[in-house]
């Protein structure tokens, strides 16, 4: 089974997909994971974003379809899941062939619907929270960038809950439930 969790930013979908992989056995694959990765090695790919990653907008479709074309080559094990990708209709469109070359299928897109004040909360609160903990908080994870975030993700993003809905694979849940609650519509979705 694969499947994609579409939302905003701080909408839970790295948290839901942790749970999947545990659960399932499923393969979280997250390009903001794999870019931020790029960016620690150095690799020349990685310097290249940086600057684009930390100001909040979005990296080329090139970049992150190629990135995804790799990993879709390896072990699908219980199958993917799509943390953070397709965020443009060019990459949706590059992730329903690549699926295809790999006879491979879409079975759902769960949109993890949220309102932007939670979202703001959740994601200061996460750059407190680390930096208490004394753990690296992500360059991305202040107010100015969190704002080109939220619009990157209205202006280029939200399209697809219309683009899956018409395409008959979008299923919604209530993002702002506890993550047992989230979790628990989530499955019923998949057991469905
Ligand atoms: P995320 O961890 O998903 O919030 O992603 C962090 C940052 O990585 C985003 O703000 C973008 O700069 C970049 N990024 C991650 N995934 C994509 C994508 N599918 N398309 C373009 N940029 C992306």
């Amino acid at each position: 089974m694969n499947i994609i969790l579409l939302g905003p930013p701080g909408a839970g979908k790295g948290t839901q997909a942790r749970f999947l992989c545990d659960d399932r056995n499923m393969i979280q694959l997250s390009t903001g994971d794999m870019l931020r990765e790029a960016k620690t090695s150095g690799t020349e790919m990685g310097k290249r974003v940086a600057e684009v990653m930390d100001r909040g907008d979005l990296v080329t479709d090139e970049i992150v379809i190629g990135l995804i074309r790799e990993k879709l080559q390896g072990d699908k094990k219980g199958g993917f899941i799509f943390d953070g990708f397709p965020r443009t209709l060019a990459q949706a469109d590059a992730l329903g062939e690549l699926l295809q070359e790999q006879g491979e299928a879409l079975d759902h897109v769960v949109e993890l619907q949220v309102n932007d004040e939670v979202l703001v909360d959740r994601i200061v609160g996460r750059a407190a929270e680390a930096a208490a903990a004394g753990q690296p908080v992500r360059a991305d994870d202040n107010e100015e960038s969190l704002k080109v975030r939220l619009m990157a993700y209205y202006k280029q993003t939200s399209p697809l809950v219309g683009y899956y809905y018409a395409k008959g694979d979008l299923k919604s849940v209530d993002g702002l439930g506890t993550m047992d609650a989230v979790k628990g519509d989530i499955a019923g979705i998949l057991d469905a």
